[in-house]
């Protein structure tokens, strides 16, 4: 190692822990996308989990093929203007004044009625 002087490593030590702190910020930081990973992992599994037993359930009481599931599917994705393989519904309409208003309002902006509820409302 080179020696740089008494007042050069003072500025060393600084940029060292300079340094430290960044990497245990960033390790920090790490910690905690892996637990919202893990996290994200099992609602996608359980969700994954629900879907298919909601679709042996519907397909052995009510007949349905998986062509029409496959057709529903497709509608629901078209719905929100894009077939991307998902649905993403920025807003929804008042159903008394016919408004759009955000899918996070309970109630619309505009006349206070209740927005109409789904399961799905928050998903
Ligand atoms: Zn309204």
């Amino acid at each position: 190692m080179a020696y740089h002087g008494f007042f050069y490593a003072g500025g060393e030590s600084a940029v060292a822990r300079d340094a430290s702190s960044q990497a245990n910020t960033a390790a920090s930081n790490a910690r905690k996308a892996k637990a919202e990973t893990e996290s994200l992992a099992q609602r996608f599994d359980r969700l994954a989990l629900m879907t298919e037993a909601l679709w042996l359930l519907l397909r052995g009481r009510l007949d349905v093929t998986e062509e029409e599931l496959a057709q529903v599917a497709r509608d629901l994705d078209l719905s929100d203007g894009k077939l991307d393989g998902r649905v993403r519904r920025a807003s929804a309409e008042c159903s008394s004044c016919g408004r759009m208003v955000g899918r996070r309002h309970t109630k619309c902006l505009y006349c206070g009625t209740p927005m109409e509820r789904t399961p799905f409302t928050d998903v």
